[in-house]
């Protein structure tokens, strides 16, 4: 991700993939939730929108704005940890990755991180950002509290024990309730991780799949259209057809403690999660409902192998639990998660445009940080607390502020 300004001194920002910029009016430095509230002020007073970033990491046009950017880079650290309430609070710009060492000192971890530790705490809670694990929910299954300025330039101390009745709002917000200065998550106690990585052609992980899925804590895959997709995400060489499986346990044993294979580790669950990946890939991820999993994965394999020959990166399989956000994909719904890339630099959007419409057509629902073909009309068929969310919205942000074309399409 990039905030620049050029000679002519127009600022610009581009998030970390470099498929989406935007020219903002100003870049205002916010390290502080008072500055936070007077550039929310000033914008509100200048008829301007208002935006944040987190780490850059969406795919999709959710943080852009011709108005004031606000920079909140600056609002970072642990700010107290409860142990005995498996409670951390942090600010929002705090990385995942910057969660690990605070909470394993104080006998902590993150019940669940996706595959990169990146990402602001806000940036991932605001898009329900998830891992793998069929009892594991996303970040915003796991908000218990912020504090967050809102479209008046108000700060609002939130909980779910104090605002039941609207917390399902807060917890996927994509933004559009204003800015979170600060979080309270809900945290584990501290596990070590037992990682196998495991290559297996397609028809003896569907085999395994049941048995897979039932005896590890996190059972996700990565399956191969070409020969060449393995090296794209930097994984070892694998032939077509065949999947990349990563099998997870939760284990009592010490990092170091005996010698093991070289497909194996034992370590910190925060050190097991993060893999790097090179900014070559434009991703879709859609989320449908677990109970037809293994059919939602042979069907879509069986579409790109068959009439979708823009298929070359990896297809990730996951699974996640259900939660109460309502903007959540995994709104009330487990889901199996299948995400699909487009390579940048060609046309991929008629590829992608095939996999949403089987993908939808099996009930899918988006994530909010990856490419996805989202209207106003499909939210409300998709999302039953839409509405909701959106007089939410209203409130907290009466003259719109928040919203950017891409949200305004969505939710005005
Ligand atoms: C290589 C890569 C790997 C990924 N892996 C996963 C994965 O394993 N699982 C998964 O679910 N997703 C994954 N993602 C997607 C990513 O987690 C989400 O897009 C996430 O939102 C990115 O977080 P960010 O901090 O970069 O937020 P940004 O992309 O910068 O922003 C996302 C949203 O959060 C809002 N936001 C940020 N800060 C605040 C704030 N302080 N207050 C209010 N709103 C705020 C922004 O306005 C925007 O709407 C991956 C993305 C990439 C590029």
């Amino acid at each position: 991700m990039a905030f620049e300004v050029t000679d002519d001194e127009q600022p610009s920002w581009t998030n970390w993939v470099g498929n989406q910029s935007c020219n903002p009016a100003r870049i205002v430095p916010c390290a502080t939730e008072d500055a936070v509230v007077a550039a929310v002020r000033e914008a509100r007073r200048e008829g301007l929108g208002a935006r944040t970033a987190g780490s850059g990491h969406s795919f999709t046009p959710i943080v852009g704005t011709d108005g004031i950017l606000l920079d909140t880079s600056g609002l970072k650290g642990v700010v107290s940890i409860d142990p005995d309430a498996c409670l951390a609070t942090a600010k929002a710009h705090t990385t995942i990755g910057e969660f690990g060492d605070p909470l394993w000192e104080a006998g902590l971890a993150f019940k669940n991180q996706g595959d990169i530790d990146t990402q602001a705490i806000a940036g991932a809670v605001a898009t329900s950002t998830h891992g793998s694990g069929p009892d594991l929910g996303s970040y915003s299954a796991e908000l218990k509290a912020c504090r967050l300025v809102d479209g008046r330039g108000e700060v609002r101390v939130l909980s779910a024990d104090a605002d039941p009745e609207i917390f399902g709002a807060v917890q996927c917000s994509l933004g559009l309730l204003g800015i979170m200065t600060e979080l309270t998550v809900e945290v584990a106690p501290a596990y070590n991780i037992h990682e196998k990585i495991v290559f297996m052609p397609v028809e003896e992980m569907l085999e395994r799949w049941d048995d897979l899925l039932a005896q590890y804590r996190h059972f996700s895959f990565f399956w191969m259209p070409t020969d060449r997709s393995s090296e794209l995400f930097g994984f070892a060489p694998a032939k077509a057809d065949q999947c990349m499986v990563k099998l997870y346990r939760e284990t009592a044993e010490a990092p170091g403690s005996r010698p093991l294979p070289p497909n194996e580790r034992i370590d910190r669950s925060y050190r097991i999660y993060p893999h790097v990946f090179e900014p070559n890939f434009h991703e879709l991820e859609y989320f449908v409902p677990a109970d037809d999993a293994r059919a939602v994965f042979e069907e879509h394999r069986h579409l790109m192998l068959s009439s979708l020959p823009d298929s070359v990166f990896p297809m990730e399989v996951r699974f996640v639990a259900a939660d109460e956000a309502w903007m959540s994909p995994n709104y009330q719904r487990p889901s199996i998660v299948i995400s699909v890339s487009g390579e940048p630099g060609t046309d991929y959007w008629p590829y992608l445009r095939k996999c949403d419409a089987q993908l939808y057509e099996r009930g899918a629902r988006p994530h909010w940080g990856k490419l996805h073909f989202m209207t106003a009309e499909r939210l409300a068929e998709r999302f039953p607390k839409y509405q909701a969310f959106k007089d939410v919205r209203a409130e907290f942000d009466p003259d719109g502020m928040f919203l950017n074309p891409h949200l305004a399409e969505m939710f005005e």
